[in-house]
């Protein structure tokens, strides 16, 4: 299966995409996962990407269609995956289709995670990350069993810095311009599966796995 999630910043594709993938036993890709752990380790594509992220920004097309390129092209892709954070732009879905058309493959679905903006401003607030495993959290919806600590592997978690309230506000604005449209996109070849996104996260991945299976 090869399936990618659609939905604003904070609607849960992160925490969706993680419980579908040990589902369905494919990898994920999280493109924002990707650009984090660069950051965090500094590397060149780190650090061409870290000021465009802390401002709510999307990378170019170019640099991103690549990495998701190469990534998709590894031995543990064969059977599948969920591409999470990408496409997020018509450029990047016609990438995409394109990938796909070269392997012969095609793309089963695109889910998506509908949460109204109002919802999200209180997600994003009190979301927490771990540095270490990209686990993510939320301070009342899904808090870890240990106040301040990754329940998978135990390092300290943190607030991610393009989750402060006025770069989320721009990737809202970000989201509606450049990433909503592709719904329209994949609506047209009827890939489109959406879910209501506001119901408590098990509920999400329950109608998710219904819908997809
Ligand atoms: P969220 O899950 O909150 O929507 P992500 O972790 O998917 O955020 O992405 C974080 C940031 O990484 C984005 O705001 C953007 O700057 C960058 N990014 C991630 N995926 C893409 C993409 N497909 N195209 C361009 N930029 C991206
Ligand atoms: P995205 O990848 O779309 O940016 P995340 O999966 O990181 O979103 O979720 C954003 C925040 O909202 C996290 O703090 C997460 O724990 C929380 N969250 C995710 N799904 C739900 C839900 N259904 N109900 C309440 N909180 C949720
Ligand atoms: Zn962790």
């Amino acid at each position: 299966m090869r399936m990618i999630m659609l939905g604003a910043p904070g609607a849960g594709k992160g925490t969706q995409t993680e419980r579908l993938a040990k589902h369905f036993g494919i990898p994920t890709i999280s493109t924002g996962e990707i650009f984090r752990s660069n950051i965090k380790q500094g590397t060149e594509l780190g650090v061409k990407v870290k000021a465009i992220i802390e401002r709510g920004e999307l990378v170019p097309d170019s640099l991103t269609c690549a990495l998701v390129e190469d990534r998709i092209s590894q031995p543990d892709c064969e059977k599948g995956y969920i591409l999470d954070g990408f496409p997020r732009t018509i450029p990047q879905a016609v990438a995409l289709d394109e990938m796909l058309a070269k392997r012969g493959h095609k793309l089963d679905y695109a889910a998506n995670v509908d949460v109204p903006d109002e919802v999200i401003v209180e997600r994003m607030a009190g979301r927490r990350i771990c540095p270490s495993c990209g686990d993510s959290y939320h301070l009342i919806y899904h808090p870890p069993v240990k106040d301040g600590i990754c329940d998978r592997c135990g390092a300290a978690l943190a607030q991610r810095p393009d989750d402060a309230p006025e770069t989320v506000l721009n990737r809202l604005s970000v989201y509606h311009r450049e990433t909503q449209p592709l719904i329209d996109y994949y609506e047209k070849s009827g890939r489109v599966v959406t879910v209501d996104g506001t119901q408590p996260i098990d509920a999400v991945t329950a109608n998710l796995v219904i819908a997809l299976t």
